[in-house]
């Protein structure tokens, strides 16, 4: 539900592939990590691989498979070359705030479902058709797309 339209896609992939932290064997942001089943000794040689600095700022490359990775509305170049589909960084904030803070019963009162369809609009430019009876798929979305906001 949650991904880019192809046109967008193909942006980040042009940017990517113009991008010195491109790694063409294996099509990664820097040393491949996601998507590979690493060692635990591979996986520190990984990470230690990707920490860069750019622009005298410490940081670290995602190592994330790029052709999947562009695919996704919440996902975002470490280093800012490209963003969040239709979000900013702080509406992304505020929308894993939001998750976060829903209850744990599955309990939703209504207000919470039309902000959560308000939250889908924003992200894909489509209207949920009534969100009280889609509320659980649009919650568990949600959710799973928030979850790619913490690498
Ligand atoms: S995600 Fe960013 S840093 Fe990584 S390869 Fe693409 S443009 Fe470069």
């Amino acid at each position: 539900m949650f991904t880019v339209p192809p046109a967008i896609r193909a942006q980040r992939l042009t940017t990517c592939k113009g991008c010195k932290h491109f790694k063409q064997s294996t099509h990664s942001c820097g040393t491949i990590i996601v998507g590979r089943k690493l060692t635990e000794e591979e996986l520190a040689e990984a990470e230690e691989n990707n920490q860069i600095t750019h622009y005298r700022k410490k940081t670290r490359l995602c190592g994330c498979f790029i052709p999947e990775k562009s695919k996704w509305s919440l996902e975002r170049c470490p280093i800012n070359k490209w963003g969040y589909y239709r979000l900013n960084e702080e509406e992304a904030r505020e929308l894993a705030a939001f998750i976060s803070g829903l209850p744990t019963d599955g309990k939703l009162s209504a207000v919470t479902v039309r902000l959560a369809a308000d939250w889908v609009y924003k992200m894909t430019g489509r209207r949920v058709s009534c969100a009280s009876c889609n509320a659980k798929a649009v919650i568990n979305y949600l959710r799973s797309e928030t979850g790619r906001l913490e690498d």
